[in-house]
């Protein structure tokens, strides 16, 4: 069985482009010194403005509306971008949407992602939680949950409940297909790449990428750069993931725990809290490339990237992927402190 062949309800603007960030690589001490940088735009995907949640939503909306269901339910940190799009595919697809929203502060500013959520006319319910817990699939988040299904199925609704990240089985055939159109790229534009960085979360994403690497046989190897702690946990949940996924194509899952490459390095204080390593990735891609990073997720990721190239541990003379996965309406929560 294809990856064409699974239900999938269009979502996103595909194929994104493929970039070659020649200035960020002058920036950074020319061929010399730093590798040729790719970027494939995922903060492009379209969706409401974008990011990879995009890719992962059109393989669970299919799945809700297969199921009969009439609402969606998710989770996440109170800028959690997957909230913001998974409340765009809900309008696009005619579907309710309530959202868990998990905030450090008792009452957070309607700006970035939140102001996004209230726009699409979501249902938002916020929980409280640490700031270094503000990913965290905690009791309160699931209790929380569970009585707004029961609360949605009384009003005669059919509740559909998608994971924090999108990151099931299901979600994580998103970067399966994501891999065969970039592996379809690269193939036609005559690269092969050594590496491919990302972002890495919830791990629905590194599931995709690392069975869609296996499967189309990709010339990179796949490596997360984490913006949040818990690894042991993840990796045995992206693995579980990859093996689900790939029975749902029909085939044993490739995947091992070898594969799951990620760099918990450059976390800093905790989730959503940029590091000045990640503000100086930030600035420099938008004064290299005029392309934006996001404080929580891929600016950290570009700082991992850009660690590695100073460290000599990406060698001049490769090519890397980096996959901009979104989360750009995040800046407008921070304001001016991204310029400190
Ligand atoms: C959700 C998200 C990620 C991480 O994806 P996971 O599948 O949760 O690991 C990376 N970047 C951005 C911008 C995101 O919103």
């Amino acid at each position: 069985m294809s990856i064409g062949t699974i239900p999938r309800f269009p979502l996103a603007t595909l194929p994104t482009p493929l970039h070659e960030a020649h200035r960020l690589r002058e920036a950074l001490g020319g061929p010399e010194r730093c590798p040729r940088i790719l970027i494939k735009r995922d903060d492009l995907t379209g969706l409401a403005l974008g990011g990879n949640k995009a890719r992962k939503l059109e393989f669970l909306i299919a799945d809700a509306l297969r199921q009969g269901a009439t609402a969606l339910i998710t989770t996440g940190a109170v800028q959690s971008n997957h909230a913001r799009m998974t409340a765009a595919a809900a309008r696009l697809a005619g579907l309710h949407c309530s959202l868990v929203l998990t905030t450090g502060v008792e009452d957070p500013p309607i700006q970035g992602n939140l102001l996004l959520d209230h726009l699409l006319q979501a249902e938002v319910h916020l929980v409280p939680a640490p700031p270094d817990k503000a990913l965290a699939v905690d009791a309160a988040v699931d209790e929380t949950i569970a009585r707004v299904a029961a609360d949605l199925e009384s009003r005669g609704e059919r509740p559909y409940v998608i994971p924090v990240g999108g990151s099931s089985p299901v979600g994580a055939l998103g970067y399966v297909a994501g891999t065969l159109e970039l592996v379809g790229q690269l193939a036609a534009a005559g690269e092969a790449p050594t590496r491919l960085y990302y972002a890495s979360g919830s791990r629905g994403t590194q599931a995709g990428l690392v069975l869609g690497a296996k499967i189309y046989s990709a010339p990179y190897q796949v490596y997360g750069i984490a913006v949040s702690g818990g690894g042991a946990d993840k990796d045995a949940r992206a693995l579980q993931n990859a093996t689900e996924a790939a029975a749902m194509l029909g085939i044993a899952s490739p995947v091992t725990e070898a594969d799951l490459i990620t760099d918990e390095g450059y976390i800093g204080e905790g989730y959503g809290i940029p590091t000045p390593e990640c503000l100086e990735a930030i600035r420099l891609l938008a004064q290299t490339e005029a392309i934006f990073l996001d404080p929580s997720y891929t600016g950290k990721a570009m700082a991992g990237l850009i660690d590695h190239v100073r460290r000599g541990i990406i060698k001049p003379d490769e090519t890397v992927v980096f996959l901009h996965t979104g989360g750009v309406p995040a800046i407008f929560a921070h304001g001016t402190r991204l310029l400190e």
